[in-house]
């Protein structure tokens, strides 16, 4: 039985002298289990923990990270949705005061309330995030971004290389608009799938977030602006007049003529042209047509 002799290799690995039954890898869950031992150190590396630091850690999965984070910091929230590794964490960590699992969903967890609970001050995050839900839970922390100092989060290497790409480059979306907004973002390590179980397809990226301590620039209304990025990268092939004339169709020909003069904006161009400076003086000028 391969699958056991290898949990329990893992285990033993890890320190711990038992047998991690049952818990095959589920693939809607996105569970790919770290097992490189010089990664999961040099991720804890890179999460730069010290000890007065509590630490969010989302998809604990086996605990092989949970383990690193616990040893280096004051305390440890896991938020963890599959039930069997709820029940494995718990027994692993039955003697950890500063692990405490919480079994959930992350997008559906109120972060503020988790976290603001247990501490008021700044948190850092540490997830192996699973590749299906990346993107919505980059959107939690952008809007619960106040809760945190850092997040070290590996991504799909694809998905990373959008967070940081410049504009013009074909990996510069939404997210890379939106990230630069609030975040300092640095790429910390390459993941190769071999570093993996069950290997994945795909390889990964490890970044850092630093969280600014206001937006890099004043977009106005943050929800407006979010829909002015939107209707941009909407269509990548159009115009930006004609995606800001489909997402704001109240807004008349003349008036945007208007805008896109007073923020010395072509609507010739693509969305993926624009700079965050741009977007912010295109967002602000729509508001108040
Ligand atoms: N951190 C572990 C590691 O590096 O080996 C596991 C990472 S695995 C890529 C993703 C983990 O996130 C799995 O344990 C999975 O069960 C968990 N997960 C998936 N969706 C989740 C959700 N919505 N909320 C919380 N955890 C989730």
């Amino acid at each position: 039985m391969p699958g056991r002799l290898g949990l329990l290799i893992q285990s033993l690995w890890n320190g711990k002298a038992y047998i991690v039954d049952k818990l095959y890898a589920k693939k809607s869950l996105g569970q790919n289990f770290l097992i490189d031992q010089n990664v999961l150190m040099r991720i804890s590396d890179i999460v730069n923990i010290t000890p007065d630091d509590r630490i969010l850690e989302i998809g604990p999965g086996k605990g092989a990270m949970t383990d690193l984070l616990a040893q280096k910091s004051k305390h440890v929230v896991a938020v963890e949705l599959d039930k069997r590794l709820v029940a494995h964490l718990r027994e692993m960590f039955r003697q950890s005061e500063n692990v405490e699992v919480v079994e959930g969903d992350i997008l559906q967890t109120d972060l503020l309330q988790l976290l603001g609970e247990r501490w008021t001050g700044k948190w850092k995050v540490a997830a192996n995030l699973p590749y299906n839900i990346s993107s919505q839970v980059l959107f939690k922390f952008m809007d619960n971004r106040t809760c945190f100092s850092e997040l070290v989060l590996m991504l799909q290497k694809e998905v990373g290389e959008r967070l940081v790409a410049k504009p013009s480059c074909k990996e510069y979306g939404i997210l890379s608009v939106f990230c630069g907004l609030y975040f300092d973002i640095s790429r910390e390590l390459l993941v190769r799938p071999g570093s993996f179980r069950p290997v994945p397809k795909v390889d990964s990226l490890v970044l850092k977030f630093r969280v600014l301590d206001t937006p890099r620039v004043d977009v106005g209304d943050e929800m407006f602006f979010r829909t002015v990025v939107k209707g941009a990268f909407a269509k990548r092939r159009k115009t930006l007049w004609n995606c800001i004339r489909s997402a704001f169709p109240y807004i008349n020909e003349k008036t945007l003529e208007l805008v896109f003069r007073q923020c010395g904006i072509d609507p010739r161009r693509r969305g993926e042209t624009l700079s965050l400076d741009e977007f912010a003086l295109l967002g602000k000028a729509l508001s108040r047509p």
